[in-house]
């Protein structure tokens, strides 16, 4: 044979084998499509998209449709067939413009695939799926009246919800602060007034989310005031405190031609790195508080740093880099022992970066202290402690010059002043009425 001949030979062969794989294939494939819908029960709103997806690796698919039915009423959002099968089939639709009224309906899936079966009409599989359609918001109720915030500072509201939520809580500008649902039904949302927004965009309204994903927004009485002034400092960075301090961070930093360059990477790179593990351990919170009355600050302290200082590192004369200090610097005698400031759970006992060896606890509803530059730390993740109990003992690790407590508190992530959390007339005028009365409530 010449080579022409062998390769026609060859091309018939593999021509042949092909149409005998396919026709095995048509003619075998007894599975039915893979139908998915999502989601595929539950409340749902008007708008809601669903998606529904069949798979036939087989024959592929010929059809496939979605038909909606509410007590005699029908729709199609979906209807579609293929004149060459196709694997894999997807389709988006909502409830919207069907005239369907609230309450429950059925959503059927079917799918038909292309091979000779069922005397032509294929492997068929249907499958239907119950929901219950809620097209109204939620309504909410707020209770508690006097919102007095300070800059900086945190504020508590406390409203009902006339049906159960998904999400709900206090919007303020993109920041989002949970509210939680206590055994009485009552919501409790603790929220803050960030230090860095002017009183003008200062604008918290509560919003709540049903399960069905309808959206309520409410306004409520607030009194923005602007309390502290935020102080500038400068500080001058001597190379004696880089040579100290930057090896700490080697590993951390390792690409830096000079501990200058390092330091400036440790004061923005990992700095933000750290605040967002803080700003994380947020989902970790106790839903109910777990403290009360004002906390406790370390005794026979003395204030060296104040809350959002506004820092200039200087080197050499030169501006090198910046950051705002988000907590309070307390210094005592070296190696001190650093008393919890109120009930709670240890949600962070590690090494964070710039804040060295750190205990963070939760007091719930969102509501975390941070206890920093630890030289030793005395408690572990996931246990309870009380007010008072020792975490550790103060140190210089991190970013720390001299022995000293970093003590910082969070409302949801967010850092704000912890002086309100020390002061019994602002707990009292602020909180107390909230709390007893979402205690209170039946
Ligand atoms: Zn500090």
């Amino acid at each position: 044979m010449n080579s022409r001949k062998v390769l026609l030979t060859i091309g018939l062969i593999v021509l042949g084998l092909a149409l005998a794989a396919g026709l095995a294939l048509y003619f075998k494939d007894t599975e039915e499509p893979v139908l998915v819908l999502t989601p595929a029960a539950g409340p749902i709103g008007p708008t809601a998209p669903f998606t529904v997806t069949a798979d036939d690796p087989g024959s592929g698919l010929r059809s496939l449709s979605v038909i909606v039915t509410q007590q005699g009423k029908a729709a199609t959002p979906v209807q579609l067939s293929y004149a060459t099968p196709e694997a894999h089939a997807e389709a988006t639709f909502t409830l919207e413009g069907h005239g369907f009224a609230e309450g429950p309906l059925t959503v059927a899936v079917r799918a038909a695939d292309a091979s000779i079966r069922g005397f032509g009409q294929g492997n068929v599989r249907t499958a239907s799926f119950e929901f219950t359609l809620d097209t109204r918001a939620p309504v909410i109720s707020v209770l508690s009246t006097a919102h007095n915030v300070n800059r900086g500072g945190a504020g508590l509201v406390a409203y009902s919800l006339n049906e159960d939520a998904k999400e709900s809580g206090v919007a303020v500008g993109e920041r989002f602060f949970p509210g939680y649902k206590q055994p009485s039904g009552v919501y409790l949302c603790l929220f803050a007034f960030p230090w860095d927004m002017d009183i003008p965009d200062f604008k918290p309204q509560i919003k709540a989310t049903d399960l069905a994903g309808n959206s309520r927004v409410s306004g409520f009485i607030f009194h923005p005031v602007d309390r502290w002034k935020f102080k500038t400092d400068t500080l001058t960075l001597p190379q004696s405190f880089l040579d100290a301090k930057m090896p700490e961070f080697e590993t951390l930093v390792p690409q830096a031609t000079d501990q200058l360059e390092r330091f400036v990477k440790v004061n923005t790179e990992v700095r933000e790195a750290n605040a967002k593990e803080f700003y994380e351990l947020r989902s970790k919170t106790n839903p109910v508080p777990l403290w009360s009355g004002p906390f406790l600050r370390m005794p026979n302290t003395a204030p060296r740093a104040g809350f959002a200082d506004a820092r200039t590192y200087l080197f050499d004369g030169q501006d090198v880099s910046h950051s705002v200090h988000l907590g309070l610097d307390l210094a005592s005698t070296v190696a001190d022992e650093v008393p919890a400031a109120a009930d709670g759970k240890v949600v962070k006992a590690g090494y964070v970066g710039i804040y060295g060896n750190t205990v963070v606890l939760d007091h719930g509803l969102g509501l975390m202290t941070l206890y920093a530059h630890l030289s030793a730390i005395g408690v572990d993740e996931g246990q309870m402690v009380f007010r008072g109990n020792p975490l550790g003992r103060t140190g210089t690790t991190g970013l720390a010059g001299g022995d000293h407590l970093h003590f910082g508190v969070m409302v949801s992530g967010l850092p704000v002043q912890p002086i309100e959390w020390w002061d019994d007339h602002w707990m009292k005028d602020n909180l107390a009425d909230k709390l007893a009365l979402a205690k209170a409530a039946k």
